[in-house]
């Protein structure tokens, strides 16, 4: 078994001075893993997101001591229990070679704030993974890797991707999104568990879960009012954090973006002119028809909000979730 930690420091505009981990599979670092004795080096993890995250790589298959190279594995079986067997050689079951190297590492992995994997992978794949019957035909129904069923058993809030969708911006924003709300809400409530911590998190994360779902950010508000203040703490931080996660773990539409905005240029309308605000209103409304991209009334917003804004509204996660330099919001 081995983990290869991979550390950088980021350059600017880290949140909260804390390092943000993220797993990720080893054939992506370029580490020469695979079966066939290659890897899968990502350009986008290595040269674009490393600036921001610190990666902890592990390849289970060869942590297995499947060797490199080594015939390729695939799932058999049912597909509710899928088995790990070598293409060249089904009898040979390897399920619990994979799953007694994978438990205790992934047991280690309580620290992360997302994960990063390879597709198409028996072990690592997010999704639609075959699983072979008898009769030598796949299923129609597909399912996870190995590794990554145990690790979203193990942390189901982990935000996890396979690195192909990256490559699609709406995808890319809101993994990245999900990476740093999870960071936040470890070091913002885990470090101080406390009902006024969750408060103040959902106080700033207001705007973010409206761009998402503007029924579970009330909802989740609600559970907060509607706590006593003898309640158990631990069951509700849980439950409050595995909605949160679920409440914003699709991309947030385009329509939702503009409420959004509108909602926070109402907080300018005492300290901005109305000609100017009716210019932004005219920006909001260009990107509901596409014509520009979010960045553009994003960026304008945040100008007159940083000028004129109220510390409510300033400290608003939705106006900084991650590091601008990432130039996210220029794809939406
Ligand atoms: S996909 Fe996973 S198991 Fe396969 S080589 Fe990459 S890290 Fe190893």
């Amino acid at each position: 078994m081995k983990i290869i930690t991979t550390c950088k420091q980021t350059k600017s505009e880290k949140v909260d001075n804390s390092e943000i981990k993220v797993g990720i599979s080893a054939c992506l670092l370029g580490h020469s893993v695979r079966y066939n004795g290659g890897h899968s080096r990502s350009r986008l993890c290595l040269e674009e997101l490393s600036e921001h995250f610190s990666y902890r790589s592990f390849c289970p298959e060869t942590a297995a001591g499947f060797g490199v190279p080594r015939p390729t594995l695939r799932l058999t079986g049912e597909i509710s229990a899928p088995r790990l067997v070598f293409s060249n050689n089904q009898q040979q079951d390897v399920t619990e070679q994979l799953v007694n190297a994978i438990n205790p590492v992934i047991g280690t992995l309580a620290d992360l704030d997302g994960y990063i994997l390879m597709k198409n992978s028996p072990s690592c794949g997010m999704e639609r993974i075959k699983v072979y019957q008898d009769n030598g035909y796949p299923h129609t129904r597909r399912t996870q890797g190995l590794f990554t069923a145990a690790l979203q058993k193990k942390h189901p809030n982990l935000p996890i991707e396979e690195e192909g969708r990256l490559n699609d911006a709406r995808l890319k924003e809101n993994f990245i999104l999900r990476v740093f709300a999870h960071n936040h809400f470890r070091n913002q409530v885990d470090t101080q568990p406390t009902l006024g911590s969750l408060m103040n998190f959902h106080r700033d994360y207001k705007y973010v879960l409206m761009a998402h779902s503007q029924s579970e950010y009330k909802a989740l508000g609600r559970l907060l009012a509607e706590t006593k203040p003898h309640q158990n703490i631990d069951n509700l931080r849980d439950l409050y954090f595995q909605r949160f996660m679920q409440a914003i773990s699709k991309p947030a539409s385009r329509s939702n973006h503009c409420n959004v905005l509108l909602h926070i240029l109402g907080y300018l309308k005492r300290s901005v002119d109305g000609e100017v605000r009716r210019d932004i209103a005219d920006i909001i409304d260009r990107y509901r028809r596409g014509e520009v991209n979010l960045a553009t009334p994003l960026t304008l917003i945040k100008h007159y909000v940083q000028r004129f804004g109220s510390h409510y509204v300033q400290t608003q996660r939705y106006l900084q979730p991650y590091p601008s330099v990432l130039g996210l919001s220029n794809q939406l």
